[in-house]
């Protein structure tokens, strides 16, 4: 690539990036892992625990139902840390000889079981305060004292011993027992809860009936308050701290209306007893545990907040999991994507379900640009990938944006009702399985007959993306439209020259047509038969690719492509017309769009834009900008304000710190003020770093603007 051309990422919304030949992460220094061998398949774990949350331990045992996989099967290796073993039964409960080590529980058999023979034993085991897997917190002002798991992606045997790694599927009981002030959560069906009045406890009984992998296991001990809702016969309860009950209401309403759109959309009945979900200081985003997900305390936030920092997406998420990921199930860390990229493919579906198209565009976008961000700044690596140093590893930016963007580009390859069906077909075929990417291109062939391993080629088993340079150019007399397309990637380091269809999009004043053609080779040149001068050529019409590219338009094109195109059509043609800032009509008609384009982001791009010309004329554009009724435009007018480092407009940016009801803007405001570096304002920026404020993003803009005027 060349270092020299800056490439500009429209979906960086619109930072520019300068491609580094080096990766700065190797990847390819990792070490290769294969799926893990085994020599037993566990069938079923009756957990039952007691707990003192006081001390922070917790003593049980967990009795194991497994079925060898091979004949002599004499000893039998659990994974377990953290835990102390006190004793080993079998079903007639006679002791088992067994060994402790760091990692690993072996339990010997006095006599060895042959391959499809059926065993039982007990592990009897206590812990205290883990550091893995299972979290003791005390009461703070943010949480109550309580218990939580996150057994993602191969902690759970640090709660209970077990083998834990995801293609083998158990089905489990959990009884656990606290005191009576506490209630407790788990995966599956409540089968009943019974009180001892004279201990002060209660024991709670859960079961999982259908099996799924270890690493979905989950348990929540607190003392919640349980909101109830429901769809149709199926419970659907929000497990929240009680100061947070009324924010949780409406924060966690849509959830029956989610659950659904995908009972639809997948053409599979949501496949579990019950939804919970349950907030936890330990966990960022969410964790989707079978019937019973995990989100941060970070969910919940006043209304204010909402249009900032809502975890609707994050919700959906979780939700789609339940699916993709809890039914079907990666085999190994290595097909990461067939959890996540799914996952995040479906709440880009859910989005633009509930928003619209215009939004649900724009959500794709994200993530192609998060993707973009990795590759250019990271390393580019295939989505399916058997090297890594944890599993976690695999859990970047390649697996969640860039699948769901290379699914959306299946999807177009497919055809909608190919796709959908394909999804449909994977899941009833595969329902209570571990699966990999194989299986899913079979379900591609098994449902549509055609063979598009060519597209997981280049997308799934290669690193890197496309990079088109664009050009295009009408010959009046022969009436000809010529568009030459270059792939300009470095495919030095595995990436391909791509084989990918794609749409052009040609508007006169009299038609639009579109038209698809294959891109094959590094350069290509279409020809396209057009009866007047094209008034806007589009490449990939309705941004079906995941793809970097440049394309050289006339002002004159810009300022059509800026009136009359899509939302991510509009939005790259504000941000294009950064070159021609100096020309009067490109002002205008970007002033136009940032006081009149109907989607925000497109009038954010514009405010962006203009704030490159510096001129002061736009001051009152800018000042007017502020009062969008989008929070993000709002931030954005705000910060390009703050640039002119102007001391007139400190009280402006005071009183927008005191008026606005988004959190990021007021934040932007301070550090518009910082930016004025007046020092007579220290001691209002002290008093407002006191605000609290989600992510403390008050508190940071404060502290930066008083440095700011400090430094
Ligand atoms: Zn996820």
């Amino acid at each position: 690539m060349n270092t020299k051309k800056s490439i500009i990422l429209l979906f960086l919304l619109f930072s520019f990036f300068y491609i580094s030949d080096a990766q700065k992460v190797d990847v390819y220094k990792r070490p290769l892992k294969y799926e893990r061998s085994r020599d037993y398949d566990a069938k079923h774990y009756r957990i039952t625990l007691t707990f003192d949350l006081d001390n922070k331990y917790f003593c049980g045992e967990n009795r194991i139902t497994l079925s060898p996989l091979k004949d002599d099967f004499k000893e039998c290796v659990l994974d377990a840390e953290e835990l102390i073993t006190d004793t080993v039964i079998d079903s007639q409960n006679q002791p088992l000889r067994f060994k402790q080590k760091d990692k690993y529980l072996i339990v010997h058999f006095p006599k060895a079981y042959s391959y499809g023979e059926t065993l039982t034993f007990t592990v009897k085991y206590h812990a205290k305060d883990p550091k893995y897997g299972l979290f003791f917190d005390d009461e703070r002002l943010t949480n109550p004292k309580m218990v939580s798991t996150v057994s993602w992606p191969e902690y759970a045997h640090h709660w209970f011993p077990c083998y834990d790694f995801p293609h083998d599927k158990v089905t489990n009981e959990l009884i656990v027992t606290v005191k009576n002030n506490y209630k407790v959560l788990s995966n599956g069906r409540l089968v009943n809860v019974k009180e001892d009045r004279k201990k002060g406890t209660k024991t709670y009984h859960w079961s999982q009936e259908q099996p799924h992998s270890t690493y979905l296991f989950m348990l929540a001990i607190g003392p919640f308050e349980i909101i109830q809702d429901s769809l149709g016969p199926l419970p659907v309860n929000y497990w929240v701290y009680k100061k947070d009950v009324e924010d949780a209401k409406w924060i966690f309403k849509k959830t029956p209306y989610m659950i659904e759109f995908f009972n639809k959309l997948f053409e599979y009945e949501y496949p579990w007893a019950k939804y919970d979900q349950v907030t936890s200081p330990r966990m960022g985003g969410g964790a989707e545990n079978t019937s019973a997900t995990v989100l941060g305390e970070q969910a919940i936030h006043d209304r204010r907040a909402e249009q900032d920092f809502s975890f609707e997406r994050i919700i959906a998420h979780e939700i789609a999991h339940q699916w993709w990921g809890d039914l079907i199930t990666l085999r190994t860390w290595a097909h990461t994507w067939l959890n996540e990229s799914f996952g995040t493919y479906s709440d880009y579906l859910y989005t633009r379900y509930d928003k619209g198209e215009d939004e649900g565009s724009f959500a794709l976008l994200g993530k192609k640009n998060q993707y973009l961000r990795e590759a250019h700044t990271r390393y580019m690596r295939p989505i399916v990938f058997d090297r890594y140093d944890h599993a976690q590893d695999n859990f970047d930016s390649h697996t969640y944006p860039k699948g769901a963007a290379v699914l959306h580009m299946l999807r177009f390859i497919m055809g909608d009702k190919p796709f959908f069906r394909t999804l449909k077909h994977f899941l009833h075929k595969h329902e209570f399985q571990a699966v990999d990417t194989h299986d899913f291109m079979i379900a591609i062939k098994d449902v549509t007959g055609q063979n598009l391993d060519w597209f997981f080629e280049q997308f799934i088993f290669k690193p890197g993306h496309p990079v088109f340079d664009i050009s295009h150019a009408w010959d009046e007399e022969s009436k000809i439209l010529e568009l030459r397309v270059v792939q300009t990637q470095d495919i030095s380091r595995g990436i391909p020259i791509y084989k990918i269809p794609v749409i052009i999009g040609i508007v006169t004043p009299k038609e639009n047509t579109s038209e698809k053609v294959w891109i094959k080779k590094k350069k290509e040149v279409f020809e396209f038969s057009v009866t007047e001068k094209p008034l806007m050529v589009r490449f990939d019409e309705g941004n079906y690719l995941l793809k970097e590219w440049t394309f050289d338009k006339s002002l004159e094109e810009l300022l059509y492509q800026l009136k009359a195109d899509d939302v991510i059509g509009r939005s790259w043609a504000a941000s294009e017309l950064a070159k021609f800032r100096n020309e009067p009509c490109a002002v205008n008609g970007l002033i136009d769009k940032a006081q009149n384009d109907k989607f925000w982001a497109v009038r954010r791009s514009a405010v962006e834009t203009l704030g490159k010309t510096k001129q002061k004329e736009l001051v009152d554009l800018f000042k007017e900008k502020c009062s969008d009724k989008n929070s993000k435009v709002r931030t954005a007018a705000l910060r390009v304000l703050g640039d002119y480092k102007n001391s007139g407009l400190v009280s402006f940016f005071r009183e927008r710190f005191e008026k606005d009801d988004s959190y990021l803007a007021q934040a932007e405001a301070l550090r518009s003020l910082g930016k004025c570096r007046d020092r007579l304002q220290l001691s209002f920026l002290k008093n407002a770093a006191k605000m609290r404020s989600p992510r403390n993003v008050i508190k940071r803009a404060a502290d930066w603007a008083i440095k700011e005027i400090q430094r």
